[in-house]
């Protein structure tokens, strides 16, 4: 067996993954955690995390990371600072790659998280980083006294929005239908802010910029109102793309089974996917709950799942 080989492997390092870590750690399996593209995961990009129990008056999401990281290491978690480029699940051990690395486990715990979604209109990849955003809590700084738009009508548009209020002059939300998918807490919350402003029933057919001085600028948006067809222009200097999320299981795909959303899809009530010996956790296998918490949770069963799978493998 090479020297780069372990019992547990742990794709991503997020709540879900690191926890993981944590009762892979105290069970002695000296799991490895590859962190990946962003280390920490989702909650490494926000700030107040309010709903993670234990937390009485919330912490800052990077903060509470780091503790889960050094939680895990205290327990002889090891953290890999590399991307995985590739797996083999199809023979044994299973085979992880980091470009030319090659690393071998006897059970992979997977929980490599989802990514945002995004419109994908040119302009949107043209103006990205210079005015397009998927994410408030990174940018929404760089908006101070500026009006912009979110894009979205779930529990992330809303939560953008109200948080990109603390900068902006003014944020109005574009959704596509009349009826908004957000929970009724955060409908409130966005309709009690005076900053917030909404446009129904329209959908973002360009964004609008100028290259001033070789710099790339958004000036506004074009709007398309779906029952009339009107096209109508809102000035903007930036706009926030908060239309959910994508798994991040594109290196998974032909090594195990996805639904057709490419959720990792697992056994009933446990993280076991169809692999023997591969488990999913996080939101990677969750399109429904995504918190924190639960992912963290999730975590804590792929480790005690993969724990049970590798008794069976020395008995
Ligand atoms: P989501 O619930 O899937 O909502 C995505 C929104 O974007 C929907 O309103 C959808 O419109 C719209 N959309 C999707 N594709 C679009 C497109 N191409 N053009 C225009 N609009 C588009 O995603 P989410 O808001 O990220 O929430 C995901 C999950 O995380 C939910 O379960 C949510 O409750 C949870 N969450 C919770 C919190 C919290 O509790 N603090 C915060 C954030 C997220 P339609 O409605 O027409 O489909």
């Amino acid at each position: 067996m090479s020297e780069n080989h372990s019992k547990v492997i742990i794709i991503g390092s997020g709540p879900a993954g690191l926890t993981a870590a944590i009762y892979a750690g105290r069970a002695n399996l000296f799991p490895i955690v590859f962190e990946g593209l962003q280390p920490g995961g989702q909650l490494t990009i926000t700030t107040d995390v309010e709903n993670f129990p234990g937390f009485e008056n919330g912490i800052l999401g990077p903060e509470l990371m780091e503790i889960f990281r050094k939680q895990a290491h205290r327990f002889n978690a090891k953290s890999i600072f590399q991307i995985v480029t590739k797996v083999d699940f199809l023979s044994r051990p299973f085979k992880v790659f980091c470009d030319d690395d090659l690393y071998t486990a006897d059970s992979v715990i997977i929980s490599t998280g989802a990514t945002a979604k995004l419109l994908g209109i040119p302009s949107e990849e043209k103006f990205m980083g210079y005015g397009v955003s998927a994410c408030a809590t990174c940018d929404g700084f760089f908006f101070k006294n500026k009006e912009i738009a979110v894009i979205g009508g779930g529990d992330s548009a809303m939560e953008e929005a109200n948080y990109l209020t603390r900068f902006a002059s003014k944020v109005t939300m574009i959704h596509r239908r009349d009826n908004f998918r957000a929970s009724k807490i955060m409908i409130d919350k966005a309709k009690n802010n005076p900053k917030i402003n909404v446009v129904l029933n329209s959908t973002l057919d360009e964004i609008l910029g100028e290259d001033k001085d070789g710099k790339k600028l958004v000036t506004g948006i074009r709007l398309k109102n779906i029952l009339t067809n009107e096209i109508s222009v809102l000035n903007v200097s930036g706009v926030f793309i908060a239309i959910g999320h994508k798994p991040n299981t594109e290196i998974f795909q032909n090594q195990i089974e996805l639904d057709t959303n490419g959720y990792i899809l697992t056994n009933g009530k446990s993280t076991a996917t169809n692999i023997s010996g591969v488990f999913a956790c996080g939101d990677v296998s969750d399109p429904t709950y995504r918190q924190a918490i639960s992912a963290a949770g999730s975590g804590c069963m792929a480790a005690i799942d993969a724990e049970k799978y590798l008794e069976t493998l020395h008995k």
